[in-house]
């Protein structure tokens, strides 16, 4: 069952503007690449979500800011929430040995 809409999402506004982002841009998931797909409905596999690079917690004014939206899947988009684009959790959680490092 879906989640029922915030009130934040429900506004023309943020409809109109949620449409022709969709429209506009490529339907990849910002974060991991994923195909996003238009037509799934919310909760949905590749379901369509509108990420705040600055998180709407910190940063409201940026809420209809087009140059702070992505679209983004929605297990990204529950992982990422409320933190910044390049906090923590989108540092590499390993890292590999340069291939100069091994013994020859
Ligand atoms: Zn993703």
């Amino acid at each position: 069952m879906p989640k029922p809409t915030t009130p934040r999402t429900a506004t023309t506004r943020w409809k109109k503007l949620r449409t022709r982002l969709i429209h506009t841009r490529p339907h990849t998931c910002h974060h991991c690449g994923r195909t996003l797909n238009p037509n799934a409905k919310r909760g949905e596999a590749g379901a369509i979500e509108l990420d705040h690079l600055e998180p709407f917690s910190r940063r409201p004014d940026l809420a209809h800011d087009p140059a702070n939206l992505v679209l983004s899947c929605q297990p990204c988009n529950l992982t990422k929430s409320g933190k910044a684009y390049g906090d923590p959790i989108h540092a590499p959680t390993h890292t590999l040995p340069l291939p100069t490092s091994q013994d020859w």
